[in-house]
């Protein structure tokens, strides 16, 4: 099973993405959190994305291409993947094109999380994250026991640094403009299936195995 998650930033794609893959058993391949690693690994790479990531503005596209191509070459894809953030330009989608025609491989579907533009904003400002293991929290709705802890691992529970207002801001600017139009680009090619994000988590999976994963559609 190869699986793309789209969306805008803040629309559950993270979220969703870790809970599939966990349920179909293939690796979850999240650009965004392999640029976030290389940050905090301090490697040249690392800085370079900083300063795009930082901003709200997308790490280039040869240098994303490269790192997918390299991670999609590794041993435990071999059998699927599902992948979250990538491709973000149409560009990308056509690298993309190029290496699963390479491969001799195909795209099982595109899942598209449609959620609200205003509903995004609230969601990302009040985003907070685990620094150590990654779980999501929620400033309104979903708090850490104890403020500033994760429940999980006891790690720091930050703002991400691409989460402020004016970077949210940005990001979802250019999301309409760069990522959006591939929304179209895989309608063409029939793999699009579009699920309201706007939901409960669990519902949103739900739905997602209802209209999206099911053997006969
Ligand atoms: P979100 O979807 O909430 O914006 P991600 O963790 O997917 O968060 O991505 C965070 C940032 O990493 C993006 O704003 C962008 O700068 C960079 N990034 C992630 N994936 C890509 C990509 N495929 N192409 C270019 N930049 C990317
Ligand atoms: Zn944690």
């Amino acid at each position: 099973m190869r699986l793309l998650v789209l969306g805008p930033p803040g629309s559950g794609k993270g979220t969703q993405a870790a809970i599939l893959s966990d349920k179909l058993g293939v690796p979850h391949i999240s650009t965004g959190e392999m640029f976030r690693k290389t940050i905090r690994n301090g490697s040249e790479l690392g800085l370079m994305a900083q300063q795009f990531i930082h901003r709200g503005e997308l790490v280039p596209d040869d240098v994303t291409i490269a790192l997918v191509r390299e991670r999609l070459s590794q041993e435990d894809c071999r059998a699927g993947y599902l992948l979250d953030g990538f491709p973000r330009t149409v560009e990308q989608g056509r690298a993309f094109d190029n290496m699963l025609k390479h491969l001799g491989q195909a795209i099982d579907r595109v899942i598209y999380l449609d959620v609200p533009i205003a509903r995004l904003i609230k969601r990302l400002t009040a985003r907070r994250v685990c620094g150590v293991c990654g779980s999501v929290y929620h400033m309104e709705n979903k708090k850490p026991k104890t403020e500033g802890i994760c429940d999980q691992c006891g790690g720091p529970v930050e703002q991400r640094d691409d989460d402020s207002e004016e970077t949210v801001l940005n990001r979802l600017d250019v999301y309409n403009q760069m990522t959006k139009p591939l929304a179209g680009f895989y309608q063409k090619k029939d793999l699009l299936c579009s699920v309201s994000g706007d939901l409960s988590i669990e519902e949103t999976t739900r739905i997602i195995f209802q209209s999206c994963l099911r053997r006969d559609n």
